[in-house]
């Protein structure tokens, strides 16, 4: 569709004193957005929300668990929701908080302030992959960028067609993600090749050149910390070696999300009470 401001001209006029002035027209910055957007990996299903209450451009505001029936939920797992929507809360507002810092330190190139990085922890189903993904095209709106969005399996299945590939080259791949002002990588530890030092080599030097260039990371995953209270394995540790593990704490600190399988629990709630 033609832009009705500036039937696609991409720029207006304006008149000043004796002068008219060309200016940029707002469909142009649309423009770059989705095209930040595009090339980010952001998967388009969460490009559509926002963490901020009311964003301005017609986004979806981002609802910590909502729209779970309590009804027909066992008197247990209407605790756990409770405790699922207190843990995406207080996941909420660290995401928040983060969004605030990197945008000031991006936008005023201000190198003291400090851009940590940070993991949200928990099991399937708790939102972790919508809130990062969700924070980053917050980021992409203000104008952070490039910002980049990669799922950890997806990353080495890519890394390994590259090998294979003329065109494609490994650093084509990792560059990107390595430059990126802020970079999530979702579903760490997850299975992704059987070559264990391989996948520790490549994720140790994508994480040790952002840490040197001061760049944040977000993380998530499904695996606890061997040093947390009461968690069985497999930890994050036993899939990625005990020196990545180190630097990712350093790097990520973790964010607790608790509680349950919403999708599972939305399931078992239609199911009950159908008969056998
Ligand atoms: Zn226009």
């Amino acid at each position: 569709m033609t832009c009705p401001l500036c039937n696609g001209r991409g720029f207006s006029t304006k008149t000043e004193g004796i002068y008219e002035i060309v200016v940029a027209c707002s469909c142009q910055r649309m423009k770059q957005i989705h095209a930040e957007l595009g090339a980010s990996g952001i998967p388009q299903k969460y490009q559509q929300y926002s963490l901020l209450d009311a964003p301005a451009d017609g986004r979806i505001p981002f609802k910590e668990a909502e729209g779970f029936y309590a009804r027909g939920l066992s008197e247990g797992d209407a605790l756990e929701l409770r405790h699922c929507k207190m843990s995406q809360k207080k996941a909420l507002a660290i995401c928040r908080e983060r969004y605030e810092t990197y945008l000031k330190a991006f936008q005023t190139k201000d190198e003291s302030i400090p851009t940590p990085g940070f993991m949200l922890r928990g099991p399937c189903g708790t939102g972790k992959t919508h809130m990062a993904a969700t924070l980053l095209t917050d980021l992409v709106y203000a104008g952070v960028s490039p910002v980049r969005f990669v799922e950890y399996t997806q990353l080495f299945r890519q890394l390994r067609y590259s090998y294979g590939s003329s065109e494609l080259r490994e650093s084509d791949i990792l560059e990107p993600l390595v430059k990126a002002k802020v970079l999530c990588l979702d579903d760490l530890g997850a299975q992704a090749s059987d070559n264990t030092t391989w996948v520790q080599d490549i994720l140790g030097y994508l994480l040790n050149e952002r840490y040197g260039s001061m760049l944040p990371t977000i993380i998530t995953t499904n695996f606890p910390d061997e040093l947390d209270e009461g968690a069985s394995g497999p930890f994050l540790s036993d899939r990625l070696g005990v020196r990545l593990r180190s630097r990712i704490r350093e790097m990520c600190p973790a964010v607790h999300m608790t509680g349950l399988d919403l999708r599972q629990l939305m399931d078992s709630a239609k199911n009950k009470g159908k008969p056998g």
